[in-house]
């Protein structure tokens, strides 16, 4: 064995497991098929713009996201800092007829917003006092309507599961893919009770590292994942691999690949835990059977197409709020447009506005199928429409990123898949399958996740 632990991937999951192991002094080797390491985090500069061509931002949902940050700031010698948004970008707005309103933010806002019905907003108040559910497989559209009424789906379930898992809330199964509303209903009765209960709880010091504060870090997402590849270095950390195939030998594993200059290596350790999509794992891992690893590989995934636009001057429009999400009754060919520079530092020029659209997901799959022409044509015809800029406006700058698998979709699959990873990995020892296909899709899931199983090897 030439190493303790073989990371698949070099992703946020993959480069935080091997960080963190390589921080408690194990030998660890990465292998990773592109030429540069982030995976979905990549980001770009251009023309005075830092712009996202994945995530653009994260939650510190968990003390786990609180401390990588803290550590790599220290092992980074400073060059990677956490950014956390203003307070003025906690606006979260929603589209409805020709414009965005804001999503409450407190109980007057609650009454007098337009997005809800009267009857709705009536009918919220009966929320603790109704029935709990008994579905385990229910869709998070079909408790949310049980619970909150039509309008609330329609305004904030089915936009909040757009701007998210880029998803239908009706196929989406509530305790793998929100599973913390599920648990409030199921554990208190109702999410009023629930949320109230929890506010109650007391809290650990580090519990209270775990905010609904919204990050990145100075410089984009990629300062974060270039952190930890800087620190693993090219002897731990092998990029451009191809024809990577992982199998059991005795004492370990062993893994083998075509390096970047076209020669065959290998690498053999005591553990071995993939990060990548369900979709590379029958390839990557030839010696599981078809049956099993068809519960795992037939995961769907939301194509998303994202569209960083700048604009030099903003013509005096306010867009200080996070950004705007588009419920999918509005019948727009967009998801939601984010706003990164109200959230985060230096992302346009001074006086300057950077915007991220969303296109696409699981209700418009045909979008990923645009070309750029058509693609841009609608950013200028939202970015009047929408975004509100004067008619003799257009953008500065439009970059166009087309995922084909980005957001794993939760769905009623989820519960065969995590019982055929518990099989594989209860058969084969020292093997963990990790990644997005489990556990959470966002980045503090992703963080959470290389954290337990970092403690765990
Ligand atoms: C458009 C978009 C927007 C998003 N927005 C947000 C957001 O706002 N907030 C948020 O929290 N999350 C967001 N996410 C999700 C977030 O990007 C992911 O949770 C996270 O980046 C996934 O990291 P990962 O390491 O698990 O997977 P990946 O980043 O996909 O990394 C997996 C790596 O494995 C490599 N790999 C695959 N197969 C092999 C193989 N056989 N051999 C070697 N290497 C292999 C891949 O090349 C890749 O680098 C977004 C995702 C997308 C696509």
């Amino acid at each position: 064995m030439n190493t303790d632990v073989i990371v698949i991937g070099a992703g946020l999951t993959g480069l935080t497991t091997a960080y963190l192991l390589a921080r408690k002094g194990r030998k660890v080797a990465v292998l990773e098929r592109m030429a540069v390491a982030g995976g979905q985090i990549q980001t770009h500069t251009e023309s005075g713009f830092v712009f996202e061509g994945g995530p653009n931002t994260g939650t510190v949902s968990c003390p786990e996201v609180a401390e990588l940050m803290a550590d790599l700031e220290l092992t980074s010698g400073g060059r990677c800092r956490m950014e956390l948004a203003p307070d003025s970008a906690k606006r979260r707005l929603i589209w409805k007829g020709d414009r965005f309103h804001a999503l409450p933010s407190g109980p007057m806002s609650a009454v007098t917003t337009p997005l809800f019905t009267f009857a709705d907003k009536m009918r919220i108040l009966g929320e603790p006092w109704r029935t709990k559910g008994n579905n385990p497989d229910e869709s998070v559209g079909a408790l949310a309507r049980r619970r909150l009424g039509r309008s609330f789906v329609d305004y904030a379930v089915d936009p909040f599961l757009s701007g998210v898992y880029a998803g239908n809330p009706d196929t989406l199964v509530t305790r793998y893919a929100l599973p913390k509303l599920y648990n409030l209903e199921q554990e208190h009765g109702s999410f009023i009770r629930g949320a109230i209960a929890k506010a109650r709880q007391p809290k650990s010091d580090r519990d209270r590292l775990a905010t609904k504060k919204v990050f990145s870090a100075v410089g984009g997402l990629s300062q974060i994942t270039r952190a930890m590849a800087t620190y693993l270095g090219e002897e731990r950390l092998k990029l451009g691999l191809s024809e990577v195939r992982v199998s059991p030998v005795e004492g370990g594993w062993r893994a083998t690949y075509i390096n970047k200059v076209g020669e065959e290596e290998r690498v053999e350790g005591r553990q071995v835990v993939t990060t990548c999509g369900a979709y590379d794992l029958p390839e990557l891992l030839p010696f599981i059977s078809c049956q099993t690893m068809g519960r795992l590989s037939n995961l769907s995934y939301a194509p998303v197409v994202e569209i960083s636009v700048g604009a030099r001057n903003t013509f005096g429009g306010d867009y200080r709020a996070f950004g705007g999400l588009i419920p999918s009754c509005e019948k727009k060919d967009v998801l939601g447009i984010l706003f990164p520079s109200a959230c985060f530092k230096g992302r346009a020029p001074e006086d300057g506005a950077l915007f991220s659209y969303f296109i696409g997901g699981v209700k418009h799959a045909e979008m990923l199928q645009k070309s750029d022409g058509e693609l841009e044509a609608l950013v200028e015809e939202y970015f009047h429409s929408m975004l509100k800029f004067p008619a003799t406006a257009t953008p500065d700058l439009i970059r166009i990123f087309r995922h084909r698998r980005a957001i794993p979709q939760y769905e009623i699959t989820t519960g065969e898949r995590l019982d055929a990873i518990a099989q594989i990995e209860s058969l084969y020892k020292g093997l963990t399958i990790g990644g997005n296909l489990r556990d959470g899709i966002g980045m503090a899931h992703r963080i959470k996740q290389a954290t337990d199983i970092a403690n765990k090897l």
